[in-house]
């Protein structure tokens, strides 16, 4: 749907159709997996629209990137080969000496790369709690050229007021990315809040079966959009065509699938509110959320995300394994329900003073709540904790 005349098409039809128009040599009404690695040029270094190389250019994933940018509210989609692929292009666009500031609960992989990969090439990293947005301006330096908030947080369900910080960014020159993966464009529209990148990890609810990892950023800014492009194509972390084509199908049921992981995770989190067995419970749709004003203002949902503190790491291992519907894996935002402990899974990276001072204790349960029927999931959690 590249028209956008006088009726502009709302969310449900972009999901539906932006980036697959019918193929024009056959017609066929769903895109090709271009599963090629080279383009035949009419003439010596004269690509047809530019496609010389799929490590540059390929149309299958052209065309989730423009189903990005629509749904986003963006100019430019850029499509990765996993979420952290991703993220690490915005900051390779940096050089050593540059200073970034990032929150401090971010998914556990993001840490890794930036403490264990990254630091060493000479970038310099401070981790702040972005609840509170002058943290970040606290920790600004003249050379912060970026500041990296994750909203709502992995697995601590922390909010960031987004425009705050993009003003707060904004005003030390920096850029602002929010990784946006638990919320999906469904819920939270990062640009028009004020970040320049918006990013996810498509393997979670873009996708939303559980069945690739990827990654995409949008952008408005055509620059920028210019210096990313150049480090995906130098560094290569393009996603296979199969691949970005099984995301640009994900991506057609985007906005039926979140309103039922709304729903649903929203149940589970009152259920286990209510329960006796547990502490406390993270999700930013309960009103006990102490930034639930927050992301009723800038989130409409709060997909399925939710947290569990059991105070007790024997008793969060066997909810973990005694659920049925709920499988124990890693990853989320898939049709079907997933439970972890972070602590000892996707979190393991982060050294372990370092998150029980967080809050990811062993006692902490995430759950990914899909789309299953949700007497079944609740009925499967009641049975597990007791
Ligand atoms: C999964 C995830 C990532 C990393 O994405 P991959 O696709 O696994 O590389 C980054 N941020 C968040 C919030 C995630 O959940």
């Amino acid at each position: 749907m590249t028209n956008p005349s006088q009726n502009a098409p709302r969310f449900g039809t972009l999901a539906v159709h932006a980036g697959q128009d019918p193929e024009p040599t056959t017609g066929a009404i769903i895109p090709p997996i271009f599963q090629t690695s080279t383009y035949v040029q009419p003439d010596v270094a004269e690509p047809k629209q530019g496609y010389d190389y799929a490590r540059v250019k390929n149309p299958t994933t052209v065309g989730l990137e423009q189903k990005m940018a629509a749904l986003e509210g963006g100019t430019h989609g850029i499509a990765f080969s996993s979420g952290l692929a991703a993220i690490e292009a915005v900051v390779k666009r940096l050089s050593a000496g540059d200073h970034i500031v990032c929150e401090e609960n971010t998914y556990g992989g993001v840490i890794r790369m930036y403490t264990g990969v990254l630091a060493k090439l000479g970038l310099e990293f401070s981790f702040v709690d972005t609840r509170d947005p002058e943290r970040i301006r606290d920790a600004m330096r003249p050379n912060t050229r970026l500041v990296h908030v994750e909203t709502p947080t992995n697995p601590l369900i922390r909010i960031c007021d987004i425009r705050a910080a993009a003003d707060i960014a904004h005003e030390g020159d920096a850029l602002l990315m929010v990784d946006s993966t638990f919320a999906s464009p469904f819920n939270q529209q990062p640009l028009a809040l004020g970040a320049d990148v918006s990013m996810h990890s498509s393997t979670k609810y873009l996708n939303g079966h559980s069945d690739i990892i990827g990654g995409v950023l949008v952008l408005n800014d055509d620059q920028l959009a210019e210096d990313i492009h150049f480090v995906r194509k130098s560094s290569g972390a393009v996603p296979g065509p199969m691949d970005a084509w099984l995301c640009l199908r994900g991506i057609r049921t985007l906005h039926v699938r979140m309103p039922v992981h709304n729903e649903n995770g929203l149940a589970v989190a009152r259920f286990l509110e209510a329960h006796s067995a547990v502490e406390r419970v993270f999700y930013p749709g309960l009103e006990s959320h102490p930034q639930h004003g927050l992301a009723a203002r800038q989130m409409s949902g709060y997909s399925g995300m939710v947290s569990v503190d059991l105070g007790d790491p024997a008793r969060a291992r066997s909810l973990a394994t005694d659920t049925r519907v709920f499988q124990l894996a890693e990853s989320l935002g898939g049709v079907q329900s997933l439970i972890s402990v972070p602590a000892l899974q996707t979190h393991a990276s982060v050294p372990k003073d370092v998150r029980e001072a967080l809050g990811i204790t062993e006692g902490l349960v995430r759950l990914s709540v899909g789309i299953e029927d949700v007497k079944d999931l609740i009925q499967d959690l009641d049975q597990a904790l007791s």
